[in-house]
């Protein structure tokens, strides 16, 4: 090491030095002493790296003043209040994004959400025998009168609620389940992973484009512990195929004493055809064919929060309920509070159609939506006056969520081209804003989808829009 940087390690800034300033200048107060003090090491450690890393011997590397990396701890330290997750806008036109937090809630969830969470609440307690209750209990008569199921349960999500199921009912034993349903769902979450996890044995049947009931009965024996069907939520076969339907796997398991579980993954509670969508099973539908035992999220196409909903026969949910690994699952009560406000929208589907933000978005027409979107284009052309093309087109927009997965449905969107800005760049910034807007880039232009968003977020968007190429027009003299 040359002297150089043996002097400038030497005159490190000294930690009892910065926590010094900090104090004196009554700066980070109230903060714990010992996560500033890390803070100051961390900005130190950084300086040391530096200079041992510094390539230029006798180098041009100069320490900072003690006032700089003070307030370079000041920053560090005030940076981790500032909340990192935040409301984003999304224009992509994705209804159900997963990376956006997939279905926004209705307004009573938020409400419900603050009212049971703000004190205490009877989660677990039953105010007629008052005495200790099931937390499920709050939404059980619900779920069962909107979908005729027996009994339910609820836990923290679908893939919990399948790693549950099959863990009860088929532990060390054999999980019979088509090859053409060993689906993927984002990333992290495959079927067969969760069942090798859940200590159920995989039995595949049949092959990726066929499989027959006479699959399902020749695998059947001594090992079986269930018959299992996972719904392709997020992809279509088409052309040669074949399945076999739910009603006669249930007759199946019933012949030989097995569960049956119908893994739906959307869960969906109104035919969705009538409104020009494609056709997802019902959880009623689903149901009715005798299955033990079905699963679904509660913020695919259901609409509400993230929770992974069991319905089926009592007898079956008992053996689910009281599985240790329930406990482990189990959903929390600001879930289960927006649950029962999304449920209780059910009871009238025309208000869960017009209430509840992706049931709403899935089935608006799209002359409505353009509507919207002349509305938008019309209040940005007001507000960014120059520099910006506006432009109203057709498009398609998306279920997303592994929902729905083949329907391209119409919208309208905004095309928006900035005077010497990149695309690229420009969407940049939208993304950077403080209330970011996440946009579709397509054919060179920024495209904003009018089907997910809501007029309450247009003052925000336009003053975005407004910002960001103001900036640029600073930048560019
Ligand atoms: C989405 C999905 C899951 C996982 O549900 P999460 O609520 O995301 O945990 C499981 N199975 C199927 C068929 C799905 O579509």
């Amino acid at each position: 090491m040359d002297d150089h940087k043996r002097e400038l390690l030497k005159n490190l800034p000294k930690i009892d030095e910065m926590m010094l300033r900090i104090e004196r200048g009554d700066r980070l107060a109230g903060v714990p002493r010992e996560m500033v003090k890390e803070a100051c090491r961390s900005v130190v450690e950084d300086l040391r790296g530096r200079i041992l890393a510094d390539k230029d011997r006798g180098g041009r590397f100069r320490l900072p003043a003690l006032e700089a990396s003070v307030e370079q701890v000041v920053a560090m330290v005030e940076a981790l209040g500032a909340y990192r997750l935040k409301r984003v806008i999304n224009a992509t036109g994705v209804i159900l994004h997963t990376n956006l937090g997939r279905s926004p809630l209705c307004r009573e969830a938020l409400e419900r959400i603050v009212e049971v969470a703000r004190g205490y609440s009877n989660l677990e307690y039953d105010l007629e025998k008052g005495a200790r209750g099931l937390r499920y209990d709050h939404v059980r008569q619900l779920l069962c009168a909107l979908t005729g199921a027996e009994d339910a349960l609820v836990v923290n999500n679908n893939a919990a609620a399948v790693l549950l199921v099959l863990n009860s009912l088929s532990e060390g034993k054999e999980a019979i389940v088509s090859r053409g349903e060993l689906i993927e769902i984002g990333g992290e979450f495959r079927i067969p992973e969760v069942m090798e996890k859940s200590g159920a044995r995989l039995r595949e049947v049949g092959t990726t484009n066929r499989t027959r009931l006479a699959d399902y009965e020749r695998a059947v024996g001594p090992e079986t512990g269930l018959i299992l069907k996972v719904h392709t939520s997020n992809f279509r076969s088409m052309g040669f195929t074949e399945e076999a339907d739910l009603q006669s796997l249930a007759e199946l398991g019933r012949r030989h004493s097995l569960p049956v579980m119908d893994d739906l993954g959307s869960g969906c509670f109104i035919d969705l055809d009538r409104y020009g969508l494609e056709r997802e099973p019902t959880v009623r539908e689903s149901l009715s064919t005798g299955v033990d035992v079905v699963t679904f999220s509660g913020d695919k196409l259901l609409g509400g929060p993230q929770a992974g909903i069991i319905l089926g026969k009592r007898g079956i949910l008992e053996r689910i309920r009281v599985n240790p690994l329930n406990r482990a699952l189990r959903i929390d009560k600001l879930t289960l509070a927006a649950l029962e406000a999304t449920m209780v929208k059910y009871l009238r589907p025309a208000e869960a159609l017009s209430d509840l933000c992706v049931l709403r978005a899935l089935t608006e027409p799209r002359e409505a939506v353009r509507k919207r979107a002349r509305k938008l284009a019309a209040m940005i052309r007001r507000a960014v006056p120059r520099g910006l093309a506006v432009s109203v087109m057709d498009g398609t927009s998306m279920a997303g969520g592994g929902s729905l997965p083949t329907r391209e449905i119409p919208t309208a969107l905004i095309g928006l081209t900035a005077e010497g800005l990149s695309v690229a760049a420009f969407e940049e910034r939208l993304r950077k804003w403080e209330v970011p807007i996440i946009v579709r880039v397509a054919d060179d232009q920024v495209l904003l989808d009018a089907r997910t968003l809501d007029p309450e977020e247009f003052p925000v968007l336009c003053g975005a829009l407004k910002a960001v190429l103001g900036q640029e027009r600073d930048e560019v003299r």
